[in-house]
């Protein structure tokens, strides 16, 4: 083929492609008329999990709390209680949390807890020239934060939407898009963020799509990540009758907490482990306006009762690196991230147990199996 002819045929493919996007059945192929969604196959075993943790998801019914409150003679800015949505809303809340931290004219300040909430939260500070101290019990890689799946969702368990009042949602709305800007430009930074591809894998389109067990979220905003679309049988290699495909951010959350917390220290950041047991201990801080960020942490301490756990196990796979898609299907999902290829799919409310259970490990290898029996090679 000269390369005039491949610009042509090169150039009809991408007509083809554009037209199939407003199409209900796109056709999506290669040149040489393969079927674009390929998807390579999982190595599946119990013997190739090298790891199973739980982590708790800090949840409350009407959102996260982002407010500013007086105790003694200090400010309080409240960040916390982002329930399965913390990785993705934690510049967005950080910058809510931020002007709240403005209002008082403090430059020293100090923030409570260093998972993704308050290592973000830290960073927004010191860009607008605060000197921060991160005061916290655990380091990573001990915080919920890296328990985490670590794609985007913003309204993933958020909220219990009969709960939220409509004020929350439009905060929830500023924060999305803030954290959505914000991921944009760290794409290509070691590979801390980056777009997959999104399956999911039915045999029959599910009735509730907003389940989080299906990967479900409680609110939508257009305009950012691409809508999902359904692709035909021929267009993939999957057995299954009804499977949907988008392209999602996916974090890869050791470098990412790693970079983090470098990038926290080269600004000028002081770190504390030190723990707060109770509200005298945080009166007891040199700062005069301090922001908490410490997720479940906050409930004894903040005394809210409104904050409940949603543990989610997940059973990490030895990495392959031909896999880099995540792939949802009932009753189990996997993503492919730098450092394995996490399996899970639960959350169990008001659950403070973070023992890994075998079984529900067992029931995802077998579920997720059978997706790639089923799949044509
Ligand atoms: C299985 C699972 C999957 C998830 N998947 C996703 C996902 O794909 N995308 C997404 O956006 N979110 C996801 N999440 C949610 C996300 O992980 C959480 O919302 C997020 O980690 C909360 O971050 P945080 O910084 O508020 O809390 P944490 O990470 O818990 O950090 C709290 C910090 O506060 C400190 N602290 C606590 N108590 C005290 C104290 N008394 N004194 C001093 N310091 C204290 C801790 O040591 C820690 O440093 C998932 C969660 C789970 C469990």
């Amino acid at each position: 083929m000269n390369r005039r002819h491949f610009l042509q045929t090169a150039g009809a493919g991408s007509l083809a492609l554009a037209s199939g996007l407003t199409s209900c059945a796109p056709r999506y192929r290669n040149i040489a008329g393969h079927p674009m969604h390929r998807v390579p196959k999982l190595k599946l075993s119990l013997d190739r999990i090298v790891k199973e943790t739980v982590g708790l998801r800090p949840f409350r019914a009407s959102g996260p709390r982002i407010a500013k409150e007086a105790l003694g003679n200090k400010t309080i800015v409240h960040n916390y209680g982002h329930g399965g949505s913390g990785w993705s809303l934690s510049w967005g809340t950080g910058n809510l949390a931020r002007e709240l931290v403005m209002t008082t004219g403090e430059k020293k300040v100090a923030v409570l807890g260093s998972g993704t909430v308050g290592l973000a939260t830290a960073r927004l500070l010191q860009e607008k020239g605060c000197e921060v101290t991160i005061y916290t019990k655990d380091l990573p890689p001990n915080v919920t934060s890296n328990l985490a799946t670590g794609t985007w969702s913003p309204a993933s368990r958020v909220c219990d939407p009969k709960v939220a009042t409509p004020e929350f949602q439009a905060v929830w709305e500023a924060a999305t898009r803030f954290s959505f800007r914000r991921f944009q430009f760290m794409l290509g930074l070691d590979d801390i963020a980056a777009w997959v591809d999104e399956y999911n894998v039915f045999p029959a389109k599910p009735i509730n799509p907003s389940n989080p067990a299906l990967g479900g979220e409680v609110y939508h905003l257009d305009g950012l990540v691409p809508k999902s679309q359904e692709i035909n049988r021929r267009d993939h290699s999957f057995g299954a009758d009804f499977v949907t495909w988008r392209s999602n951010m996916m974090f890869n959350i050791p470098s990412y907490l790693h970079h983090q917390m470098s990038t926290f220290i080269m600004l000028g950041g002081k770190l504390q482990v030190h723990e707060i047991k109770r509200l005298e201990d945080i009166d007891a801080l040199p700062e005069r306006c301090v922001v908490n960020c410490m997720g479940l942490g906050a409930k004894e301490i903040f005394n809210d009762a409104e904050l409940t756990p949603v543990s989610g196990q997940l059973a990490c796979l030895i990495p392959q690196s031909e896999v880099t898609y995540k792939l949802i299907t009932k009753g189990a999902n996997i993503i492919a991230r730098k450092d394995g290829i996490y399996l899970g799919g639960n959350g169990l409310v008001g659950n403070w147990d973070t023992t890994p259970k075998r079984e529900y490990t067992q029931e995802w290898v077998d579920i997720i199996q059978q997706v790639m029996q089923e799949m044509r090679s």
